[in-house]
């Protein structure tokens, strides 16, 4: 399975995030986790046909988590779409459907399948398939808010060819008894056991998608050894109060659901626009739990990691600046010209009359290329000395969003 984060703002989008949508990918089949405003575009942004949206879960009805569904809908409309397409959420979805399509004249064509929970519904398996199926709690909002956990069926164990050609099978249809658990009698009589052949059920894998709570007991049984955990991650702890009052979940909160639960993965999402660095989140969940990733939008996350080798490779290297700085080597001087990977030869700059060149170990070369006096910054030259004193680097503060109230 392949999870899409397609919006991973909250409440109101800003410059770089849309609004919340996470689209799963499984089988061919495209499963939408709430649909915010802008969704359909980022699923083609994404390469994601939007033809291939089987089923729509939405969490609740706040207008940033269900803005995009008009569109989407108008579009597979446009579409010619005739496959029916299911829509699962909180009891009151149709009705608003129908009154956007009756007030916008949209007469949408091929079905809809609707599944709408009640608010007073515990634990609900609301979607059942071949080979998963997706189960629904009620989360901790200010309003009725489900969380959903899409969960695979455990998968046959593998059968070990080898021994099985020992044992005399050598039949398709006895391959596939085998494989469903049951016993083969040979011709010559002797029994081969499924057990034998047959290894262990490998387990389904699972993607369960936590938003708009609080830290509540049902986001925990959800989240139960899950693969990937997506979980709302609204605000950080300095802001814990603001979260408590809104019906939010800190960074913090969304890893103590993921330790707990002991998820394989955690990834936070629905970051309130005030934070314009999301790593200060994921810093505070890894405080908690270590195996936290960010959600970035169109960022396609595997929940097998095993077939992402290859495909996606880090681009951003986290770099502690002191150390680098410390491990720096000394640069030398070197023409223009001969440098490396140069994208075009440079003229030689005329070298000012009276320059000298110091060797990089040398320590007359403490002040540079040139044999420049140090200057101190009030200009006193008699203060010149051949050691620059370090001074800290300037820490320019990236969010100053404590300060004022945006959410
Ligand atoms: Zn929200």
């Amino acid at each position: 399975m392949i999870v899409i984060p397609l919006g991973v703002s909250s409440a109101t989008p800003t410059a770089v995030r849309h609004m919340p949508s996470v689209a799963l990918w499984r089988d061919g089949n495209v499963y939408l986790f709430d649909c915010g405003e802008n969704a359909q575009m980022r699923l083609l942004q994404a390469g994601i046909k939007r033809s291939k949206v089987d089923t729509i879960f939405i969490s609740h009805m706040d207008g940033d988590h269900v803005f995009g569904l008009f569109g989407l809908l108008s579009t597979l409309q446009l579409q010619r779409r005739n496959k029916e397409l299911t829509i699962v959420g909180p009891q009151g979805i149709k009705e608003m459907i129908d009154a956007v399509m009756k007030a916008t004249g949209l007469e949408i064509e091929f079905q809809i399948k609707y599944n709408e929970l009640k608010d007073d519904m515990t634990h609900e398996v609301v979607l059942e398939d071949e080979d998963f199926y997706v189960e629904a709690r009620p989360m901790k909002h200010t309003r009725f808010c489900i969380g959903y956990r899409l969960q695979e069926k455990d998968k046959p164990g593998k059968v070990d060819a080898e021994k099985a050609k020992e044992a005399g099978i050598t039949e398709d249809e006895h391959f596939k008894a085998l494989k469903a658990g049951n016993d083969v009698t040979l011709e010559d009589g002797s029994v081969v056991h499924s057990a034998d052949i047959v290894g262990d059920p490998r387990p389904g894998e699972s993607f369960v998608y936590i938003t708009d709570t609080e830290f509540c007991e049902n986001a925990v049984r959800l989240s139960e050894n899950a693969t990937i955990l997506y979980h709302e991650a609204t605000f950080g702890e300095p802001l814990k109060e603001k979260a408590e009052d809104t019906g939010h979940s800190s960074a913090q909160d969304a890893a103590i659901v993921a330790k707990t639960a002991k998820v394989d993965r955690l990834v936070i999402g629905h970051f309130s626009a005030r934070y314009s660095n999301q790593f200060l989140l994921l810093k505070e969940a890894r405080g908690v739990f270590e195996k936290t990733w960010l959600a970035y939008e169109l960022r396609p996350i595997f929940t097998n990691p095993a077939q992402e080798k290859d495909i996606v490779s880090p681009r951003v290297e986290i770099i502690d600046l002191k150390e680098k700085k410390a491990q720096k080597p000394r640069k030398t001087f070197k023409p223009a010209g001969n440098r490396k990977g140069g994208f075009k030869k440079k003229r030689f700059k005329r070298k000012p009359e009276n320059a000298r060149y110091y060797r990089a170990d040398s320590d007359n070369n403490q002040r540079g290329r040139y044999n420049r006096p140090y200057r101190s910054t009030d200009g006193d030259r008699s203060k010149s000395s051949p050691h620059r004193p370090s001074k800290p680097l300037p820490i320019t503060p990236r969010t100053p969003f404590d300060d004022f109230d945006r959410f």
